[in-house]
């Protein structure tokens, strides 16, 4: 089968969060099943080009109708970890993706409907005709919108669309000018509640909205989360909407790519291991105290990885790095937040323990430090509000890294408590989970946490092999979603 992968993000090229992971690691799934796959994304600035392999010119002059004209574009080409991918290079005032940001413009909206169109374009005077092409998030929602409102009516009626989103919380929200840009018009059929006008303001266009009502089917990352999205608050108000169109959404849990998070061949760490040498993780341990300065002791080491954003209980995570070390544990946190307030609540933190050898914040992105902590920390701990997959405890689960997690969306779908999971039997309970997003339940949660690793050593590695033991590689996904696509194509 023929698949376009449209997306903002691709890890590790340009990767903000887990949708980088994820394009990647399903993109490679479904090569290795034999499909044929091609990757579509915008050519920002801030990319990190030293992992494209190839990178030349495959279309000099796209012309993209954008409003009454046309932006020049040029499309290239190039490999990432073997994965054909094109990225579309507008010229125009507007550098849309010369921003030395992923996110976070004011014209977010307008960037990426301008990017969707230029993906759709592309594949259209290429003469390239998908058999399906899998959209992700709201950044590409109005794909689906295009596709069967304009594209059909010229030559692109085959391809069928998966549309998958990795955060409701994000959803696009707009005015109507896109409409006029992307050349869809006709305000007075698109502000109809069957069809892109947000269910709350009514002046407002919802991308996000547009990706469900248009695609063939929908997917949210989990099981558990494809139920909270349609039943509670966690679908920020795009619940009735699935409700409406639940014959063609379901819920794919995520997969984690072994080939790049696996301790045993894993080369940004200095000592690798597997189940039979798990005790070889240690030296990773020693690694990361001493790259970040922390005292050699006998001590639990905790770790927090990830966006400092509100969706991941911040609140939580500073609290439980506070509780930690003054509980006979060390903590280390890696995270960058977008959002100024956050950052000045860790960055202060940062400065109040700068002294203190038994903890570590490192605010910024680094994938090859995420890599050392996964593998040298004993526990994560993932407190989120609300968590469609998570992929950060599934990762730790492959280092032996013990999570702790509040019981939403993914997080309840991967982690099974050691002393409350009694429908799993005690082998398959691989960490600890906590249900109220409150401060108690994260002290009682760590304290659990921590005692076992001081007082029963031996019930703690268990945990952490029952973890290891876990499948969550591509495999069970990309068979799901191969299903999906075959589904569709016969629609
Ligand atoms: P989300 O998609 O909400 O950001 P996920 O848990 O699904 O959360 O995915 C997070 C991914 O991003 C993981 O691969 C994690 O290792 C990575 N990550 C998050 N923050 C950082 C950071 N500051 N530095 C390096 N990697 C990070």
């Amino acid at each position: 089968m023929y698949i376009a992968m449209m997306t903002p993000e691709l890890a590790p090229v340009a990767k903000v969060g887990g949708l980088g992971d994820v394009v990647f690691g399903l993109s490679r799934e479904l090569e290795i099943r034999g499909n044929f796959v091609e990757i579509i994304l915008p050519k920002y600035d801030c990319m990190r080009y030293d992992h494209i392999w190839g990178l030349q010119i495959d279309v000099h002059d796209l012309w993209v109708p954008w409003y009454g004209g046309t932006v020049h574009c040029t499309v290239w080409f190039g490999f990432v970890h073997g994965l054909k991918c094109f990225f579309i290079e507008p010229h125009s005032n507007d550098n849309f993706f010369y921003r030395g940001t992923y996110y976070g413009c004011d014209d977010d909206a307008m960037r990426f409907a301008f990017f969707s169109k230029a993906a759709l374009e592309f594949l259209l005077k290429a003469n390239k005709r998908p058999d399906v092409i899998h959209c992700h998030d709201w950044q590409t929602g109005l794909v689906p919108v295009m596709l069967y409102e304009m594209y059909k009516f010229i030559g692109m009626d085959s391809p069928r669309v998966c549309y998958t989103v990795h955060n409701f919380k994000h959803q696009g929200i707009t005015d109507q000018e896109i409409l006029w840009a992307t050349g869809l018009c006709r305000p007075e059929y698109y502000f109809h509640h069957d069809r892109l006008r947000d269910d709350f303001d009514h002046r407002a266009i919802n991308v996000m909205k547009g990706g469900i009502v248009y695609s063939n089917f929908i997917t949210t990352v989990s099981p558990r989360h494809a139920w909270e999205a349609q039943y509670t608050d966690m679908g920020y108000g795009l619940g009735h909407t699935l409700h409406t169109h639940q014959g063609k959404f379901g819920g794919v849990l995520n997969g984690v790519d072994y080939e790049m998070w696996n301790p045993e061949v894993d080369s940004h760490i200095p000592s690798n291991y597997t189940i039979e040498t798990v005790e070889r993780k240690y030296g990773n341990k020693d690694a990361l105290r001493n790259r970040l300065w922390l005292r050699q002791d006998y001590s639990p080491l905790i770790a927090y990885i990830g966006r400092l954003d509100s969706q991941k209980g911040v609140d939580l995570v500073r609290h439980a790095m506070f509780y930690g070390i003054s509980n006979n544990a060390q903590f280390v946190l890696l995270g960058s937040s977008p959002d100024p307030a956050i950052n000045h609540m860790f960055w202060e933190a940062k400065y109040h323990l700068n002294d203190n050898q038994d903890c570590h914040l490192e605010l910024g992105f680094n994938e090859e430090l995420a890599h050392l902590i996964y593998a040298g920390a004993d526990m994560i701990i993932v407190p989120s509000n609300f968590e469609p997959c998570g992929l950060t405890q599934m990762i730790g689960m492959k280092y032996g890294t013990v999570p702790i997690v509040r019981s939403v969306g993914g997080l309840a779908d991967t982690v099974f408590d050691k002393d409350f999971a009694d429908w799993k039997p005690l082998h398959e309970r691989n960490g600890f989970m906590f249900n109220e997003p409150d401060l108690h339940a994260v002290e009682h949660t760590l304290n659990r946490a921590i005692r076992l690793w001081y007082d029963y050593p031996d019930h703690f590695r268990n945990l952490m092999v029952n973890g290891m033991r876990y499948d969550f590689s591509w495999n069970y996904p990309g068979q799901h979603y191969s299903g999906i696509y075959e589904h569709i194509r016969q629609k």
